[in-house]
């Protein structure tokens, strides 16, 4: 297993490790032993950071963006050759499973190469002109200095979704991860030094929402705010944002469902279930939380539900054997039981799990069986509500129809999947499904990074991470009108 190299993590400003004298220990939630100590920096970190990356923006944007590319193919390199030591420390900060840790790693370097070969692309129009001798076209223009908050049950991945696209469009970065899960930052900052990024165009800062977050979001220089995280957060920062007239992209929760219609192929809807229920303990956007059955299918599919269920390993997920991971912290617990005992207030029947793990193999981490309940009603909170944690609720359904109208009837709009061999109702389900994502014959997760990434209504604010779209979060259009006639034009007036 890797070795935690440093007790103490630092800032990373204008290409420096800058100490910070407030810290707080990280915490492994799979065994409850502090890792290390991540600092509680304060606003003048913050302002440290902005003017480094403000400085180093004029010239990183005069680079040519293939040059700029160069660093990140770069990136892509060290960080396939530190996959696994990168996969083991986010097993320890985070706790989901090895393999899922992985893939998450693996996203970032597919979103590295990815943005790397944007660099010869960053593609505008040309247009004709409505007046003779004049040529015009779009550019892409960066925007300066940009702001990015990222949640801890993606690490690293997330980052990557925002860090390159912003770097590669010619941006500098002041970059706030999660106080929960601090070492991937870390590495990352590490991989972007040895991979050649010049002084100050990523900054990392570490420190609470509340304090750096805040200082983040109303930092005059900053004038793109990327979060992802909860509702709540986004709602704040959003309206803070908009009163400052600052570009704002928001990623946050979801109440995802799989539907199961009458003619699905059954074992392997459960395996869809399963996985996007149950991996990362739920603790995923993407997460299935809900499912909307046919309900001539529901008690074959609860059957083969719970025999599968029985089959999931929970434990330490640096255990190749284990299937589930830990909760993030004892106030994530809490949560989910407070949503057991709603359930049951509510009338749905919890037909496995419910409790928290605290058998003494378990008693220092935070461990939670994996919990179905069925009978549940889409009016329900545990039907609306984002849990997150491993906890998914049967709705029985009628028709297609309805289970269409199920799906759509919650605040979020991120993720939904169908499992049907009707070719009818694939088209029709992609049509009338009204998330950002949807899935066929798969459950809710398992985004590509070449795909644009988020979703509608509570879940977002219009714009996409990943996909080509994310650079539209990072660049100002700029339209260039070029006029070779020797005369002044005017557009509208000396048209013939
Ligand atoms: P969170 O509490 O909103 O935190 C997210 C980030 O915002 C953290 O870095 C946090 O800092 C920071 N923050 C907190 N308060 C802030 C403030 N007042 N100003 C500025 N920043 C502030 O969310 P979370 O619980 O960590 O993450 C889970 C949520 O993220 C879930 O709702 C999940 O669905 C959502 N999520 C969405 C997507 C997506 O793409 N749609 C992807 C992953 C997760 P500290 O925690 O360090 O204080």
């Amino acid at each position: 297993m890797v070795e935690v190299k440093t007790k103490k993590l630092a800032n990373y400003i204008n290409g420096e490790w800058v100490e910070v004298e407030r810290m707080t220990p990280v915490i492994n939630p799979a065994t409850g032993e502090a890792i290390l100590d991540v600092p509680l920096s304060d606003a003048s970190s913050v302002d440290a950071a902005v003017e480094a990356a403000k400085k180093a923006q004029k010239e990183w944007a005069l680079i040519p963006a293939p040059q700029r590319a160069e660093v990140l193919y770069r990136v892509g390199y060290l960080l396939k050759e530190r996959k696994e030591e990168l996969a083991q420390l986010l097993t320890m900060e985070n706790g989901k499973v090895l393999e899922e840790a992985r893939g998450e790693v693996q996203e970032g370097i597919d979103m590295a190469f990815y943005m790397a070969a944007e660099g010869r692309r960053l593609f505008g129009q040309t247009t004709p002109s409505e007046l003779k001798d004049k040529f015009a076209m779009s550019v892409r223009a960066p925007i300066g200095v940009v702001g990015i908050i990222t949640p801890w049950n993606f690490p690293i991945a997330i980052a990557t979704w925002k860090s390159f696209p912003a770097i590669v469009a010619g941006n500098a970065v002041v970059w706030k991860p999660a106080t929960e899960t601090p070492i991937m930052a870390y590495e990352l900052a590490k991989v972007f030094e040895d991979a050649g990024l010049p002084k100050g165009v990523i900054n990392v800062v570490f420190g609470s929402g509340s304090e750096v977050g805040d200082a983040m979001v109303h930092h005059d220089d900053i004038r793109v705010i990327s979060f992802t995280g909860s509702n709540e957060t986004g709602r704040n920062i959003a309206s803070e944002c908009g009163r400052q007239l600052k570009k704002v992209s928001l990623e946050m929760g979801g109440k995802n469902a799989v539907i199961v219609m009458d003619d699905a192929d059954l074992d392997l809807a459960v395996e869809g279930i399963l996985w996007s229920a149950f991996g990362t303990s739920g603790q995923r956007c993407t997460a299935c939380s809900r499912v909307i059955v046919h309900e001539e299918v529901k008690e074959a599919l609860e059957e083969r539900l719970l025999v599968a269920m029985e089959k999931l390993t929970i434990g330490n997920g640096l255990d190749s054997t284990i299937k589930v991971g830990p909760i993030i912290n004892k106030a994530g617990i809490e949560k989910i039981k407070k949503y057991i005992e709603i359930g049951k207030d509510e009338g749905a029947k919890l037909l496995a799990g419910g409790y928290e793990l605290t058998d003494e193999e378990y008693a220092n981490g935070n461990f939670f069986a994996p919990t179905l309940f069925t009978d549940a009603k889409d009016s329900m909170r545990i039907a609306q509500e984002e849990i997150f944690g491993p906890v998914v609720s049967l709705i029985p359904v009628k028709s297609f129809e309805e289970a269409i109208e199920v799906n759509n009837s919650v605040t979020f709009g991120l993720s939904s999947s169908i499992f049907t061999r009707d070719v009818n109702r694939v088209f029709q389900a992609q049509r009338d499904l009204d998330t950002g994502i949807v899935y066929v014959n798969a459950g809710t997760t398992g985004a590509e990074i070449h795909l644009p990434f988020g979703g509608t209504k509570g879940t977002g604010n219009g714009h996409r991470d990943s996909g080509v779209q994310a650079l539209d979060v990072f660049t100002e259009w700029k339209s260039v009108y070029v006029d070779y006639s020797g005369k002044l034009q005017r557009a509208q007036i000396d048209v013939e």
